[in-house]
């Protein structure tokens, strides 16, 4: 605990004397601290591609200033750093919006089942081109549950993408919507939607810090695939303004699973 022992000159009530004032910073201090990181994270991640560009454009301006083939190389190369430097100021705004929205209850009413049909549609592309086929179950039906559609799309894209991307030696990604008669966690009827997928699935030790902001199990691997390392940090800010819940289990070799639980009425958000 860090604690901050301040003496002042003041009066206490009643006649002279001094006052000691003991606050606990040690959450402030945390704070602080986590806010340094973020920074320092962040300027290190817009670094990275930058350093590439400014590389290649060096390179063009030199030695590669007749070669076509390289030219084109190269160009291809900085496109794919642009890409990614796009994407991570993409996230950054979605996390400080998320993180401005996190104590507004949504207002809306979506059909969940109806928004996974178009997320899986969305991504039967890249999923076809990772040679990984995406079933769903219980998504044919209308289900109609409190939340943010443009926010919810996001936390299904995310997770669906990361099955698509880190489960694709598994060949299958499940999309599952369930409804929860007596969740106990959520005093009363829920929805849960599980992305499950028969990847390599994550060590047990990363598993309390996936959802932290830059945490990757494998960096190279995350920025290989494009990945910015804030996507769960995204869901979960979203799942706890749906007053909802995330629960992540994974078993290595076996694959993964992301279950993402949301109240069913109104009433209780
Ligand atoms: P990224 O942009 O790196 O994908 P995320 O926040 O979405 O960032 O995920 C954090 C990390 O969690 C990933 O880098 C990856 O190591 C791990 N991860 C996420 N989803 C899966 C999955 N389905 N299977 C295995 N590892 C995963």
């Amino acid at each position: 605990v860090f604690c901050e022992v301040t003496v002042t000159g003041q009066r206490l009530s009643g006649g002279p004397g001094a006052a000691i004032v003991i606050e606990d910073r040690s959450r402030d201090e945390e704070t602080e601290q986590m806010r340094r990181d973020f920074v320092a994270n962040v300027s290190h991640e817009l670094r990275t591609p930058l350093t590439a560009l400014m590389g290649f454009i060096e390179t063009l301006r030199g030695p590669a200033r007749n070669d076509p083939n390289a030219r084109d190389r190269f160009l291809d190369i900085m496109e794919r750093e642009a890409g990614r430097m796009n994407r991570l100021i993409g996230d950054l705004l979605s996390l400080s919006r998320v993180e401005q929205d996190e104590r507004r209850r949504p207002v809306e009413t979506i059909d969940i089942a109806a928004l996974l049909r178009g997320v899986v549609t969305a991504q039967t592309g890249s999923a076809d081109m990772a040679g990984v086929e995406i079933e769903q179950v219980g998504t044919q039906r209308q289900v109609m549950v409190p939340g943010d559609p443009d926010q919810l799309l996001q936390v299904f894209h995310n997770l669906i993408e990361n099955a698509v991307k880190y489960g694709a030696s598994g060949g299958l990604v499940t999309v599952a919507l369930e409804r929860l008669e007596h969740e106990p966690v959520m005093r009363g009827a829920a929805w849960t939607v599980t992305v499950a997928d028969k990847g390599e699935g994550i060590d047990p030790r990363h598993l309390p810090r996936l959802t932290e902001r830059f945490y990757r199990v494998d960096t190279h691997r995350s920025r290989e695939q494009g990945g910015t390392g804030l996507g769960l940090a995204i869901v979960k800010h979203i799942v706890s303004r749906h007053r909802g819940r995330l629960r992540i289990e994974s078993e290595k070799g076996q694959g993964s699973r992301f279950i993402v639980m949301l109240p069913e009425s109104v009433g209780r958000l």
